[in-house]
């Protein structure tokens, strides 16, 4: 079954889909499953792409039907989603205005100058840097950033964190749910496993939504990044009921659909361990696929531990779904010294 969701919302292209799914050889050999990658990092021209794309060509349209003309979005300092926001405003011809928060401690002076924060001064985005700490709660910084814009006569657009408290923040990845449905018939596979960095929720919350109304059950897996599973957990289970209802499933997303495994998230938000580390190394040295401290290199950390302990059963095909952030890497420099 497909979802059919072009037919029935408006997509504005802003990316390269499907996105490139392969094998991931060497990793395989070393881990003992059958694992493949699916790069939406490299799914966009958009200044380095990543997941936001794939959600913001549904939100896209909307501010374009509403007559916006200035996207405003909030993330930390390093933020991909708000690149990706500033990239889109600059492919579209719209104005852009970003509240960066620190929401990680790194003590590093380049933390605000380089990566993704300098691509998104690039791009004509006006950056703001103020407020502090993660969170889903809407911020009093947001609600500034949007008053500020309309006092100055624009009209604004706004892009929660991540995308993902909106009611068409799902939408991204239920169509990926098809997507990948349609890639495995052409590879001749089943991926039983899938593996995704989780943190604002509409990245799993839509995949939720998109498997569910597939027939093969399958084991999808959240690796939290947000160091906070309970917040996590009601990102992606309020994004996938949210989708669900929104793409007009029958039969209710349950709690046990919701898998969201808190044992990688290092220290904190935005912080490496060692495994996270040394995962980045391993992806890195062994396929030259570059993950991030903050994402996909928890992630990665997950599936490797779950390979190592069996957790993952030898053998098993695997998806590794890639959601970009490299651009954050040379902020991280330190981490690697
Ligand atoms: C935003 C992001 C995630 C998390 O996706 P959510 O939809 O916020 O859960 C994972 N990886 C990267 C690289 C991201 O930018």
């Amino acid at each position: 079954m497909t979802l059919d969701l072009e037919t029935r919302f408006t997509r504005t292209p802003l990316g390269f889909f499907p996105s490139p799914v392969h094998p991931l050889k060497r990793l395989s050999k070393a881990l003992g499953i059958n694992l493949w990658a699916k790069r939406d990092d490299v799914s966009s021209g958009l200044a380095f792409g990543g997941n936001k794309v794939r959600k913001l060509e549904w939100l896209a349209s909307e501010a374009i039907a509403q007559g916006c003309d200035t996207l405003v979005s909030i993330g930390n300092i390093q933020s991909n989603h708000t690149r990706q926001v500033a990239a889109v405003a600059a492919a579209l011809g719209m104005k852009c205005r970003l509240v960066q928060e620190a929401w990680t401690k790194w003590e590093d002076p380049a933390y605000e100058q380089v990566g993704n924060i300098l691509l998104s001064r690039l791009m004509g985005a006006t950056t703001v840097l103020e407020g502090e700490g993660y969170s889903t709660e809407i911020k009093e910084t947001w609600q500034r950033a949007l008053e500020e814009v309309r006092r100055e006569g624009g009209k604004p657009y706004a892009i929660p964190a991540g995308a993902s408290d909106h009611p068409l923040g799902g939408l991204g990845y239920a169509s990926f749910a098809d997507e990948v449905v349609r890639q495995e018939a052409e590879h001749d596979i089943f991926f039983d496993t899938v593996i995704t960095a989780t943190c604002t929720g509409s990245t799993q919350g839509g995949m939720i939504a998109g498997f569910h109304g597939q027939q093969r059950p399958r084991r999808l897996i959240g690796i939290d990044t947000a160091c906070n599973e309970s917040m996590t957990r009601a990102a992606v289970t309020k994004s996938a009921r949210q989708t669900a209802e929104l793409i007009g499933l029958s039969g209710e997303v349950r709690d046990e659909d919701v898998i969201i495994d808190p044992r990688f998230a290092g220290p904190d938000y935005g912080l490496p361990d060692e495994a996270t580390l040394s995962a980045i190394r391993m992806g890195a040295q062994m396929e030259a696929m570059l993950t991030d401290p903050v994402y996909e290199g928890k992630s990665l950390a997950g599936l490797i531990a779950m390979a190592r302990s069996g957790e993952i059963a030898p053998g098993s095909n695997v998806l590794y779904v890639h959601l970009g952030g490299a651009p954050a890497l040379n902020a991280y420099h330190r981490a690697f010294e």
